[in-house]
């Protein structure tokens, strides 16, 4: 099992002296959780729940709640969800015990919660009670020809209020559950993905902030909490300044950022991105190393920006990024508050803004 120990924590025990940037963990399930921790984790930084609804116990009222032709469909399929997304902030919550934890709500590429089989479209016909032709008409209608620019994201939290109201449901739930068993509550941040414009954030944010009244109401408990958002779109980042009247934080989603900067799929990029940076037409792979002229440049606007609204608004990053030195680097010198990497890569981030810290005049040690 994971664990530093001897000479290699020593030299982490150095780092962390020096080091100005938190490093955080991009972890969803307690494995992820606990080897994070143990790597010395300052909490996670983002929490995909996408991933948790593909679990088989689970998928059939998922495909319920996606294909649900009326609100009242969707919410009987979300009653049998939320039993399963309360255990997991839970169990996630107990796991971090004392630090923060970001869940961002559900961001689907939603053909992946699409039945495809004639036997799945079958079987959600049988769960809603409808007709299996309107099943096949249903799943025509909501396929994308381009999902990763299609109903993601907010957009979904948007079109289908209920879903999000779930999971700010179960986030709250478990937080006041931790909090009573404990006397130690947790501070849940809630992360909005794909936001594009304030009034997306506005909208989404109203929705947790009403969920988290009627449930502490319920519970006559209350835990504090934040609401913030991915910043993962060029317009995002453009509009900061908006945005971070509606924010408590930002966390910059580069995967997506870097697609939609330079116009690069993600899922595609391999087929020729070697070539490219083979001919020096990319420096480095755009979506491991922060370009500074793009991304970068992006980031480097939208905590500006941000931060010139709210002087305190806490600055993070959580794409694969997080886990690059070079990228560390470029995220000390705009002033991150941490940076969130998968839980393997927790002690290179904290070598690597040490590293940043001293390099940047940051810190006072010099061995
Ligand atoms: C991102 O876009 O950088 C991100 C962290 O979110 P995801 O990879 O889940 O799209
Ligand atoms: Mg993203």
């Amino acid at each position: 099992e994971p664990q530093l120990s001897g000479d290699f924590a020593t030299l982490m025990g150095w780092a962390d002296e020096v080091r100005r940037l938190k490093v955080r963990a991009n972890a969803e399930t307690p494995l992820d959780a606990e080897t994070a921790r143990k790597f010395g984790a300052e909490g996670i930084g983002l929490c995909r729940t996408e991933h948790m609804f593909f679990d088989p116990e689970r998928i059939g009222a998922v495909r319920q709640m996606i294909m649900a032709e009326t609100e009242s469909g969707r919410r009987v399929a979300l009653s049998r969800l939320l039993p399963f997304q309360r255990q997991d902030f839970v169990d996630l919550f107990r796991i971090m015990t004392g630090l923060p934890v970001t869940i961002r709500l559900l961001d689907p590429p939603l053909h992946e919660f699409l039945p495809h089989t004639d036997y799945e479209i079958a079987e959600v016909a049988k769960s809603l009670g409808a007709d299996v032709d309107a099943m096949h008409r249903r799943a025509q209608e909501l396929s994308e020809a381009n999902p990763m620019l299609g109903h993601r994201g907010c957009r979904l939290g948007i079109s289908f209020p209920e879903i999000y109201e779930m999971q700010a449901r179960a986030i709250f739930e478990a937080a006041c559950q931790i909090g009573k068993e404990t006397h130690k509550a947790p501070h849940p941040e809630i992360m909005i993905p794909l936001v594009a414009t304030k009034r997306e954030l506005e909208i989404t944010r109203a929705q947790v902030d009403r969920v988290a009244q009627e449930v502490f109401a319920e519970l006559d408990y209350h835990v504090e909490y934040s609401v913030g958002t991915m910043i993962e779109l060029p317009r995002a980042a453009l509009t900061a300044d908006a945005i971070a009247e509606t924010a408590d934080f930002f966390s910059f989603g580069t995967n997506d950022l870097t697609q939609t900067t330079f116009g690069l799929s993600r899922d595609d990029a391999g087929k020729f991105l070697p070539l490219y940076v083979e001919k020096g037409i990319f420096p480095k792979d755009p979506f491991v190393s922060i370009d500074p002229d793009g991304v970068g440049a992006l980031v480097k606007i939208a905590s500006e920006k941000g931060r010139r609204v709210k002087s305190g608004l806490k600055l993070g990053i959580c794409g694969e990024h997080g886990g690059d030195p070079s990228s560390i680097t470029f995220c000390e010198s705009v002033g991150l508050d941490y940076v969130s990497c998968s839980p393997y890569r927790v002690p290179v981030a904290r070598l690597a803004a040490a590293q940043a810290a001293l390099a940047g005049g940051g810190g006072d040690r010099t061995a």
